[in-house]
């Protein structure tokens, strides 16, 4: 998967939104700022973190990720249309060719997330995904059926891709849910790179939440 930052807001949004509720001066983000920021969390005073918003571009991640992800209501998404991604499939003469695993792998990993399988399995997972691919692409050039019904094919793990904003206090809660080790390991992994990416200095809003600093 890849997670791209897109935009953000500046930290000292959310200190400038406390200092009007609490009638106090800035120190601009120094000792005194950190410490309102931890005093807010604590205090669950959280509605003056959504003031503060992050965006990102998030790629590679599959279907069955994607509906997970989008539980989380409040955060606006983009998702890339499956019409357009089916479009590439049909111009990909490599998926009918497709006849031995090593063929069924190189279609695979262009176009599904893998789990982490032991050999056997995993030779077996992309034979299976193989199977649905090809047919994905009968169904297209030789029914010519139209992508809306073709889609229904597709397995959970068909990539895909989108844009998503949040802001801090429905990222926290985000974080979480899906950094704990009781998540999807996928939409943890997520989870964990959306952390890994935002600005350093704004570590200080989920520091209560013991993430994991590098997995
Ligand atoms: C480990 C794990 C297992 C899960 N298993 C399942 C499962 O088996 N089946 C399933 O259906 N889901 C499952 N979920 C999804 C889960 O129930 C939530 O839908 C998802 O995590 C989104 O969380 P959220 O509602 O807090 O987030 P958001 O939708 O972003 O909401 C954020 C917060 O806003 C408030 N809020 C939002 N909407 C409302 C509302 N309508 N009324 C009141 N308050 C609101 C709540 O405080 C909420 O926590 C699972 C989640 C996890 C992490």
């Amino acid at each position: 998967m890849k997670v791209e930052l897109v935009d953000y807001d500046k930290i000292e949004k959310i200190v400038k939104a406390a200092r009007v509720s609490h009638g106090s001066e800035s120190d601009g983000m120094g000792p005194s700022d950190k410490s309102l920021l931890r005093k807010l969390i604590q205090l669950r005073h959280e509605s003056v973190f959504e003031h503060c918003a992050y965006t990102f571009k998030i790629e590679g991640v599959s279907r069955a990720l994607l509906q997970e992800l989008v539980r989380h209501r409040i955060a606006s998404y983009t998702v890339r249309s499956t019409r357009f991604t089916l479009k590439d499939i049909v111009k990909n003469k490599d998926i009918e060719k497709a006849e031995d695993l090593s063929d069924f792998k190189k279609i695979v990993e262009r176009y599904c997330v893998v789990p982490d399988l032991p050999e056997e399995a995993l030779n077996e997972f992309y034979t299976c995904t193989a199977v649905c691919l090809k047919n994905v692409y009968k169904f297209i050039s030789e029914y010519k059926l139209p992508n809306d019904i073709v889609k229904y094919l597709l397995p959970e793990s068909f990539k895909t891709e989108l844009m998503m904003s949040i802001n801090v206090r429905s990222f926290r809660n985000f974080l979480q849910l899906r950094a704990s080790k009781k998540a999807l390991w996928e939409i943890r992994a997520l989870a964990l790179e959306m952390y890994k990416v935002i600005p350093e200095n704004h570590h200080i809003l989920y520091e209560d939440l013991n993430l994991p600093q590098s997995e």
